[in-house]
């Protein structure tokens, strides 16, 4: 039976429309399967009060080198490049300047010492000061980074996110989200709400079931995140076990936002920025009034985010508003409101926030980007080698599937099996 399309890609994240961006470029015809209603996955812009409000991406990390500039750029969407608020402490907490000075230190000193850890367990725990004052500031930071304690944390892995970030962190004042849905070509075919529930190789390409019937391509470009591929939802082609495998080594860590609404003038400072509790490992980090908006976010990762997945969004509220009135007094309480809570870690198409290599583990990176008998590609943010974590790196990962998936096809066509159709698609179901 012949194929419909060049390439089906499962999946319409940053990573899946990467992909789109890439074939549509180069002549092929494509067709997006989404699982849930809408675009983007984690990169995902709710107005919230009015705000364009980012719950899952938001920084535009390593932006000197980030494909989201150029695009954002070229599509006529602002990008903010002045430095974040994080490393400034909003002015009105009550905090010891010594104390937060020391848990930085003592932060950067732990980074230091995942060096040798590294070539040795690759445990990051280990690398923890014994007793150490900082510890739980440490492992909250930590939790930032990866969403899981450092137990959990593959050393090598945390550094080879570190050493090739170039430490320019931008902004996109109309969401990250926005960017990422507004940006799948109009000539790649888009079924939305449409999961994959099985992928079988074919005599000439690849035949993915869903619940609206079978559809058929010469490749598909798998994009979803690791809690999916490692799970029960899609059926893959036997012999894709170590794929599987390689996806369990990578699970996603949790971390989580909670938007607060500030209901009338107080002392908070415009694109200001404070940390709840050096001395509690769930603490949050705050982004109060961003763009200058009536807002507070407030960002929970590992311990901290578990709040929200095991106690429910009152609970996540609760624990937030009560470091706000720590950090900024009782009177605090009664001019915040809670706006929103995400809860990533229970939408079953993701499964959490971002990847993270387990100790050991982490070469499962590369042993999940591999292409499975040149019909299956693969990518996502998690089989990035060093910018794994981010919407460019799933973008990046997009883009190498794609040229992986032409090379295939065009190879193909050389030994005289049907290749790429080399026409611009014109199957837009939207
Ligand atoms: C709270 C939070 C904050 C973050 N902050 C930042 C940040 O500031 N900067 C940054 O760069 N990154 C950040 N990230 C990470 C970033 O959002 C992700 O790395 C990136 O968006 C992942 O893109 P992806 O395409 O790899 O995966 P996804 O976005 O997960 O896309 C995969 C898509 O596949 C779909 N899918 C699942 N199953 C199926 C199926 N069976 N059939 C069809 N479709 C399916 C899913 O619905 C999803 O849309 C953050 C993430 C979170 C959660």
């Amino acid at each position: 039976m012949h194929s419909e399309y060049d390439v089906i890609i499962v999946g319409g994240g940053a990573a899946g429309i990467g992909a789109a961006r890439r074939l549509a470029a180069n002549g092929a015809s494509a067709l997006l399967l989404e699982a849930s209603s809408r675009l983007g996955g984690r990169a995902f812009t709710q107005d919230l009060g009015g705000y364009p409000l980012d719950l899952g991406c938001e920084w535009l990390h390593s932006g000197d080198r980030n494909a989201w500039v150029g695009i954002a750029e070229a599509s006529g969407f602002p990008v903010d490049r002045s430095d974040p608020p994080w490393a400034q402490a909003h002015p009105a907490t009550a905090r010891n300047e010594d104390d937060e000075q020391a848990a930085r230190r003592a932060f950067g000193d732990w980074e230091e010492r995942l060096r040798p850890v590294a070539r040795g367990s690759d445990r990051a725990s280990d690398a923890l000061e014994l007793g150490g004052e900082w510890n739980a500031y440490v492992r909250a930071i930590a939790g930032f980074m990866s969403g899981l304690a450092p137990e959990r944390i593959s050393a090598s892995d945390y550094l080879a996110y570190d050493d090739a970030s170039t430490g320019k962190n931008w902004n996109l004042p109309l969401g990250y989200g926005t960017l990422v849905a507004a940006s799948l070509p109009s000539s790649t075919a888009l079924r939305l709400a449409t999961p994959a529930e099985r992928i079988d190789l074919t005599a000439d390409g690849v035949a993915v079931a869903t619940r609206a019937g079978t559809l058929r391509a010469k490749a598909v470009i798998l994009t979803v995140s690791t809690a999916v591929l490692a799970g029960e939802a899609i059926r893959l082609p036997p012999g894709t076990e170590p794929w599987r495998e390689a996806a369990a080594a990578l699970p996603l860590g949790r971390n989580e936002k909670v938007f607060l609404e500030i209901g009338r003038d107080t002392a908070f400072e415009a694109d200001s920025h404070a940390y709840g509790n050096l001395r509690d490992a769930r603490s949050a980090a705050y982004s109060i009034r961003p763009n200058g908006w009536p807002v507070i976010e407030a960002f929970l990762g590992g311990e901290g985010a578990r709040i929200l997945e095991e106690e429910g969004p009152a609970a996540g509220f609760a624990f937030v508003s009560a470091e706000l009135t720590g950090l900024f007094g009782g009177d605090v309480a009664s001019a915040i409101r809670p706006l929103a809570a995400t809860s990533w870690s229970r939408v079953a198409s993701i499964g959490g926030a971002y990847s993270c290599a387990l100790p050991g583990q982490s070469h499962a990176r590369a042993r999940l980007a591999r292409p499975f008998e040149d019909r299956l590609f693969f990518a996502g943010e998690a089989t990035h080698p060093f910018d794994f974590t981010t919407a460019h790196g799933a973008h990046d990962s997009g883009v190498r599937a794609a040229d992986e998936a032409l090379a295939a096809l065009q190879g193909r066509d050389r030994h005289g099996l049907r290749g790429p159709r080399i026409v611009a698609g014109t199957h837009a179901t939207r």
